[in-house]
């Protein structure tokens, strides 16, 4: 066979024999995928599942394994915190932008109580353990945390605020390998034919229907037949640099995280197949100066000398912002007060040190009368325990008037850490059906998490938990719904 092209389906016709036959065939074992799979089993059907990968885990078993769930879970009511369905979906509106799918957040927010119980059904563990700090994970093994802007100005108003980051019962970063466990154990309860070491090249069509794939296996290529579905669960495309350049271009100087998965295979399928992909600039990305949170008492300035964020928001709405400032210069402004010890994770160079404002000003090249008056202004207001410009959160208002003051470098061309990886992937509907640029479902065709524009959609209202929420919970509404064929 000559070259095989993702973006080139091929026609069944010109199979002469298939390796597999199933009902559905499932591409990409990681969270999307396992759940989609099981979910597919459970409703009767016949399942193959293929990773290419030598195991199950993809970006979820590297991640920190938050999954956002709320509307008054057994978890934040033993915590002592309420929250309701209607709460969690005006937070979801109000925090994720203009490019929100007001349905997917509905179907999510209500649909969050069952996720949960179905979550523990497959062998989840979540704990009882509440963690207060400002932090991007719980640091030992509490379950619950604030992940997003939930107590942001804007978002409380529109929501009563609630923790919602559930992390696995497990040591600080090993949620996502936890959960990947837990899940892979489930699947392997299952009757689910899973190959791994299995990439799938292209998609096989019989006229528009998408009934299967061509993939490698052991060096060789071999046609899975899938009589009902094919759900495309393949991960993002954050490791595919020249998509990352041609896509999100504004990703292209951070850091790619995720797995090596992460090739945007199964977006160049679904496009080979007719579908549009939609929010491909997205990003999640960010810059971490806490913890510990006392750099949110920090100030955030541009290179106008001029605060853009409230430094207390979540690392991706900081990371986003920093980006959008114009040459991408961003710093920080703290005093001794603050800088009792080095940031954990952005190290961020200090670039200028001075015992006044203006000092500081002089010295790092801000034009006369711009940093000084930004931090003089804030100091007035921080004493009167506001933040009219920004609306900081009263935990960490303080003037600093506490010299020496230090300007923290965070632009991205000092080279400290952006994170960063796609949010962007093709457009479907709820129930995972990949749709054409005309809105149109490409029978046989579905898909779910960082392959598909899920609940997350913008790195500004991104909340950690989200990624894994949606694609835990889109995959099994994929798989429910590939069976149901279509
Ligand atoms: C360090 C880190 C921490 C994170 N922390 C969190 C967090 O706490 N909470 C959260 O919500 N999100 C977090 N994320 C993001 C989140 O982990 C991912 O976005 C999410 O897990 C993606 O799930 P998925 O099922 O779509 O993809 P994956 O889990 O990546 O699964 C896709 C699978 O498809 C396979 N595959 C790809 N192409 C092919 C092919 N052609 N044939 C066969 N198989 C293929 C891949 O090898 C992979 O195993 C984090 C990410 C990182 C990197």
């Amino acid at each position: 066979m000559t070259t095989i092209d993702p973006c080139r389906p091929v026609d069944a016709g010109t199979v002469d024999e298939w390796f597999e036959d199933s009902d559905v065939l499932v591409i990409g074992y990681g969270a999307a995928g396992a759940c989609a799979a099981i979910e597919a089993v459970d409703a009767g059907a016949r399942v193959s599942l293929l990773e290419v990968a030598s195991a199950g885990g993809g970006t979820t078993a590297l991640a920190g394994g938050q999954i956002y769930l709320g509307g008054g879970t057994p978890v934040q009511r033993a915590c002592g915190f309420e929250d309701s369905a209607a709460d969690m979906e005006a937070y979801l509106l109000a925090a994720a932008g203009a490019n929100v799918d007001p349905q997917r957040a509905h179907v999510y927010a209500h649909g969050s109580l069952e996720h949960f119980d179905w979550l523990v059904a497959q062998g989840v563990r979540f704990n009882h353990e509440y963690y207060a700090g400002k932090h991007t994970n719980t640091p030992e093994y509490q379950t619950l945390t604030w992940s997003g802007n939930e107590r942001g100005y804007a978002e409380s108003r529109a929501a009563r605020p609630a923790p919602r980051a559930h992390k696995p019962h497990a040591f600080w970063e090993e949620g996502g390998a936890t959960l990947m466990a837990t899940l892979r154990a489930a699947v392997e309860r299952r009757p689910i034919r899973v190959h791994v070491d299995t990439r799938a090249l292209t998609l096989l069509r019989e006229g528009e229907r998408v009934v299967g794939a061509l993939c490698r296996q052991d060096g060789v290529v071999r046609a899975w037949r899938a009589r009902r579905g094919v759900v495309l669960c393949c991960g993002g495309f954050v490791m595919n640099r020249e998509m990352v350049a041609r896509y999100a271009p504004r990703l292209k100087d951070a850091t790619p995280i995720g797995s090596p998965g992460d090739t945007g295979a199964g977006i160049l399928m679904g496009l080979g197949a007719g579908g549009a992909a939609i929010d491909m600039n997205e990003g999640f990305v960010s810059v971490v100066w806490y913890p510990s949170g006392e750099f949110c008492k920090g100030v955030f300035v541009n290179e106008q000398g001029q605060r853009f964020v409230n430094e207390d928001c979540y690392h991706a709405r900081g990371g986003h912002h920093c980006l959008n400032q114009s040459n991408r210069k961003a710093y920080m402004v703290v005093d001794s007060g603050i800088y009792t010890e080095p940031p954990l994770y952005a190290a961020a160079p200090v670039l200028q040190v001075g015992e006044t404002f203006e000092e500081l000003e002089r010295d790092a090249g801000f034009a006369e009368g711009t940093l000084s008056a930004t931090l003089a202004t804030y100091n007035r207001f921080a004493r009167a325990g506001e933040d009219p410009l920004f609306h900081k959160s009263r935990d960490f208002l303080r003037p600093l008037d506490q010299p020496p003051f230090a300007l923290l470098d965070f632009s991205i061309d000092t080279g400290i850490f952006y994170p960063s990886f796609t949010l962007g992937g093709l457009d479907t509907t709820i129930d995972g059906e990949v749709l054409t640029p005309s809105g149109i479902p490409i029978p046989g065709l579905y898909a779910a998490g960082r392959t598909s524009a899920g609940l997350p959609r913008s790195g500004e209202g991104y909340a950690s938990g989200m990624s894994i929420g949606d694609a835990t919970f889109f995959g099994r509404r994929a798989g429910r719904a590939a069976v149901r064929g279509g």
